[in-house]
């Protein structure tokens, strides 16, 4: 029995290129699972991070100097081991650099500067996040805020309000003959404070792993990480619960505690799966035993009311 769940971020489109672009990611993962049930989570999100569409790799939201920094982790749920980069810059492939501090160091996380040095040393060449779309977002941004006014973008995908979803953080959860594996990377929240790191690289906040199943979180980090939701999850799992049942149950506990928005994907060591978001979009494929399920919709929560702004503004 073999499950891999790729998740395009909440507010992300699901017009058909990126529907296009997450399920390649998905058939990535699946060729990779001869490899491994971690290697295959990594591929899957390479997918991502290399699509200018999703936030993360190139195509990430710029923070509040007009940089990008992006945070990634992995995590392998047979080993219990877990390796992270945070506020990480000028590197294509952060969820790659991730799986070398997990594979190749006795660390879990590495940050800024010393990440970037690690991901030299590992062969991984400069490169640029940075897409014109994006500057331009930026600069726009900037100069309303210089006048006083909000930005009117979406904190997750640096794109106008009115423009609708756009793009946002990816994951992948894998379960494989029992063995369990997730991954993420994300850009962040646009115009984030330099230096400022969200839930895809904390434990517990945004990504867990464990011989019981794998999750996978999006959504206002912050929050993840005060409720650690993602080891909420894998905790309801260990009492009995089904991944669907669980996923859904953190995100109402999410929205009541924190009125935070987000989503989440999880796999199980049984290959059941869960996924629940309650934004505007959640776009998400999966692949079971090999066949791509092309009808599959994650489960929307209702009755839920951000509590965020419009927009932010510098
Ligand atoms: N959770 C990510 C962060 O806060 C963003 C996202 O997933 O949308 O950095």
């Amino acid at each position: 029995m073999s499950v891999i769940m790729v998740h395009g971020g909440v507010e992300t489109s699901t017009a058909p290129p990126y529907i296009k672009v997450l399920r390649e990611s998905a058939l990535a993962g699946l060729n990779a699972l001869s490899s491994g049930h971690l290697k295959a989570a990594e591929e899957a999100v390479r997918v991502l991070e290399n699509s200018p569409l999703f936030n993360a790799g190139y195509g990430s939201v710029l923070n509040l100097d007009g940089q990008v920094e992006m945070d990634a982790s992995v995590m392998d749920g047979e080993t219990g081991r877990f390796g992270a980069v945070a506020a990480v810059r000028d590197v294509s492939n952060p969820v790659s650099v991730a799986c070398r501090v997990l594979e190749e160091t006795p660390h879990v996380l590495l940050a800024g500067d010393g990440a970037i040095k690690f991901a030299r040393s590992r062969g991984f060449p400069p490169a640029n996040c940075v897409t014109p779309e994006m500057m331009e977002m930026w600069r726009k941004a900037v100069s309303l805020a210089g006048r006083g006014e909000a930005a009117g973008v979406n904190l997750f995908t640096g794109m106008p309000e009115e423009r609708g979803q756009a793009c946002d953080t990816v994951g992948c959860v894998v379960s494989h003959r029992g063995r369990l594996a997730a991954a993420s990377s994300t850009g962040g929240s646009f115009l984030k404070l330099p230096g400022r790191v969200g839930d895809t690289p904390v434990i517990g906040g945004g990504i867990f792993a464990s011989r019981r199943c794998a999750v996978v979180c999006t959504g206002l980090g912050e929050a993840f990480i005060e409720t650690l939701t993602a080891k909420y999850v894998d905790s309801l799992i260990a009492h009995g619960r089904h991944p669907q049942e669980a996923a859904e149950k953190a995100m109402v506990r999410l929205a009541g505690s924190r009125r935070a928005p987000g989503g989440i994907i999880v796999a199980d060591s049984r290959g059941r799966w869960g996924s629940a978001y309650n934004t505007r979009t959640f776009p998400v494929a999966l692949v079971v035993d090999g066949k791509l399920v092309e009808d599959f919709t994650p489960r929307k929560i209702q009755g839920w009311k951000s509590s965020l702004p419009k927009g932010p503004t510098p």
